[in-house]
């Protein structure tokens, strides 16, 4: 993809497509979701582009996420909600629509209609070991 032309947060990023921007630093922008699922809705991105969190630097990286404590605060007191969730999508297999890297912060109150299916399962013997020592291996 050619960043600056086709990406649509990287146009963002430029000034040359309309957010509500409610930061913006060296590292990175944050500004509203356009399509929240709840009010608040925010989405912290790198200004430099990057497909999936995989393709950016360790100091980018650290760079963009020093700003995440301060902006789920902010949003947090700014909609009264009780938590929120932070999800951050790679690949459209993971549900990811936007090719820039961005984390969603998303408002959470009672009764809100944002569910999560978590089939959460269970290691066969000895298989939670293996699977630690081959994510070592790969670090
Ligand atoms: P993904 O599914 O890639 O994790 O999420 C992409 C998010 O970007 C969606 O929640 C969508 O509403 C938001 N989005 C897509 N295009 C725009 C846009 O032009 N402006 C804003 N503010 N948000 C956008
Ligand atoms: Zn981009």
């Amino acid at each position: 993809m050619n960043a600056d032309q086709e990406c649509i947060f990287c146009r963002i990023v430029a000034g040359e497509v309309p957010a509500d921007k409610v930061l913006d630093d060296e590292a990175g922008i944050a500004f509203l979701d356009i399509g929240p699922v709840a009010e608040g809705h925010t989405l912290l991105i790198p200004r430099k582009h990057a497909e999936t969190l995989a393709d950016m630097s360790e100091e980018d990286a650290a760079g963009l996420l020093r700003n995440l404590p301060r902006l789920g605060r902010a949003v947090q007191s700014a909609t009264g909600c009780e938590g929120v969730n932070v999800l951050q999508n790679n690949g459209s297999i993971a549900g990811q629509l936007v090719p820039h890297v961005h984390f969603h912060i998303i408002p959470r109150s009672p009764g809100d209609e944002f569910h999560f299916n978590w089939p959460a399962g269970a290691y066969t013997e000895g298989r939670i070991d293996e699977l630690a020592a081959a994510i070592r291996e790969h670090l």
